[in-house]
């Protein structure tokens, strides 16, 4: 007798569902993600329902639209034979239950018509193959035909069939693999784990886009350090973020080392994980190093150095951005910006003058917060002593930029004399000397000089064009 699981699928839409299929003659199963995380009791925040059926999948779709009182659009996939309706919030896919066969070069299979073991077959991982029936008669029973449920209890990821064979077939796969390794903080079995390593350059024929989307579920996971060490053990890392895996190891020279900046990289992006969900605040702790491979020299007198790795690690997060296709946008922006700015703080909690703190909080805006968070996620040292230490120091730069903030408004400096201001009041044309001006006003608030504000900018302004002789 197979376990039911009916109280799984006691929404209405399973419902409607059965009754389509009955008029239909269909048999149809709820299968993959929502199976799973049922029976992993968990929340996984993913609003869909994959329904599979031994037969059209879009005719099943067209018929359970016309049972539902609201009668929702049905959008339908021709090319991969699939349909999906909107059902409160919730996305439901329907799709034949079909047999897949794959050519090289492609991840997109050439398919036909199969059984609903078949459909299983085709499946990824043991526990996102089962299946529970929606049929009358058997509603609610568990079809598990690779033992998926002990998998789930035992957290392991698992092909259903030869892992060779299916990770070759669709290379996405291995992405997918480390990606509900990290999530479920399951263990990939071994024989999968050699599959992957083995048909790790296979991962080239994967778009960047579904690289990069894996990846950020990887980077949102609770501790991501698990996923980089999967992907960096089975040699897929190198292919897609070869920045990383160039900071891997430990060089020695008349006896001193430097510490190994990827595991540093990686206890860095699990601790900020713990304090924000901010995923592009994830990614500048992930990249918030790497410019220490191209910098890095070692000088007789002071040892390892990584002389300007932040200038460097900045430049290289655009072309690393551009080479994944990921957003040119502000987020790369604000990931260069903390990569630039990453050493800052530490700098300041050795002397932390009044000017100093104006001039990082005049360079990191709004994002201040966010940079000093980075700076505790970046104290990764074992000594207890030395932890304390640092967070001490990290407090007393934190009290002293509200300190500084609350005085002087700098966070989103607006020079309180612009330039046509300066063109009225000296009669003058665009040119060099108005830049020249603004500029001394700006540092002139900046080092304390004069106050933020009208009068006393104005009266500097007045100084400073005499002196430079307007
Ligand atoms: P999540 O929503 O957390 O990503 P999911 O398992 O629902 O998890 P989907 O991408 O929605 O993930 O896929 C739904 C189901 O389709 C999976 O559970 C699995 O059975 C199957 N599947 C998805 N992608 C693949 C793939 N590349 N190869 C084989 N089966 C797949």
């Amino acid at each position: 007798m197979p376990e039911n699981y009916k109280k799984a699928i006691t929404s209405e839409i399973f419902e409607y569902i059965t009754k389509a299929s009955k008029l239909l003659g269909l048999e149809s199963y709820v299968i993959g993600g929502f199976v799973r995380d049922f029976l992993l009791k968990r929340d996984s925040g993913a609003k869909d329902i994959d329904i599979v059926t031994v037969g059209s999948g879009i005719e099943l779709a067209k018929h359970v639209a016309n049972l539902l009182p609201n009668k929702p659009e049905v959008q339908v996939f021709k090319t991969y034979g699939t349909a999906m309706l909107r059902y409160k919030e919730v996305e439901v896919e329907f799709v034949g239950a079909r047999k897949e066969s794959y050519a090289r070069e492609s991840r997109n299979p050439i398919v036909i018509e199969g059984t609903l073991q078949d459909d299983q077959n085709r499946r990824d991982f043991t526990i996102n193959a089962m299946a529970l029936s929606l049929n009358e008669g058997s509603f609610g029973d568990l079809l598990d035909p690779f033992n998926g449920m002990e998998d789930l209890a035992n957290g392991i990821i698992k092909t259903p069939l030869d892992p060779d064979i299916t990770y070759s077939d669709d290379p996405l796969r291995m992405m997918r693999a480390i990606r509900f390794a990290t999530q479920l903080n399951f263990t990939i079995e071994e024989n999968s784990l050699n599959a992957i390593t083995k048909n790790a350059d296979r991962i080239d024929i994967i778009t960047r886009e579904r690289i990069v989307d894996e990846l950020h579920k990887i980077l949102l996971s609770a501790k991501p350090s698990i996923g980089f060490k999967l992907l960096e053990k089975t040699h897929l890392l190198g292919r897609f973020l070869p920045e990383l895996t160039a900071l891997k190891g430990v060089e020695e020279e008349k006896g001193q080392s430097h510490k190994d900046n990827f595991y540093h990289t990686l206890q860095v992006v699990d601790n900020i994980s713990e304090k924000t969900e901010n995923l592009w605040l994830r990614w500048t702790a992930l990249l918030h190093d790497i410019g220490k491979a191209p910098t890095k020299r070692f000088d007789k007198k002071i040892g390892w150095t990584f002389h300007g790795h932040e200038f460097v690690g900045s430049k290289m997060v655009y072309k690393l951005f551009k080479r994944l296709k990921m957003p040119l946008n502000e987020k790369m922006k604000y990931v260069q910006k903390l990569v630039l700015l990453s050493s800052r703080p530490v700098i300041l909690a050795e002397d932390v003058t009044d000017s100093a703190v104006r001039r990082l909080i005049f360079d990191a805006g709004e994002d201040i917060e966010d940079l000093m968070t980075h700076c505790e996620a970046d104290i990764t040292t074992q000594n207890a002593k030395k932890r304390k230490q640092y967070l001490n120091n990290f407090r007393m730069v934190r009290e002293k930029i509200a300190d500084v903030e609350e005085r002087d408004q700098v966070r989103n400096f607006q020079p309180p004399i612009t330039g046509e201001l300066i063109m009225k009041t000296f009669n003058l044309k665009p040119c060099r000397q108005i830049g020249t001006l603004k500029e001394a006003i700006k540092e002139a608030i900046l080092e304390g000089e004069i106050k933020n504000d009208y009068e006393e900018a104005y009266q500097f302004m007045l100084k400073k064009a005499k002196e430079i002789g307007m």
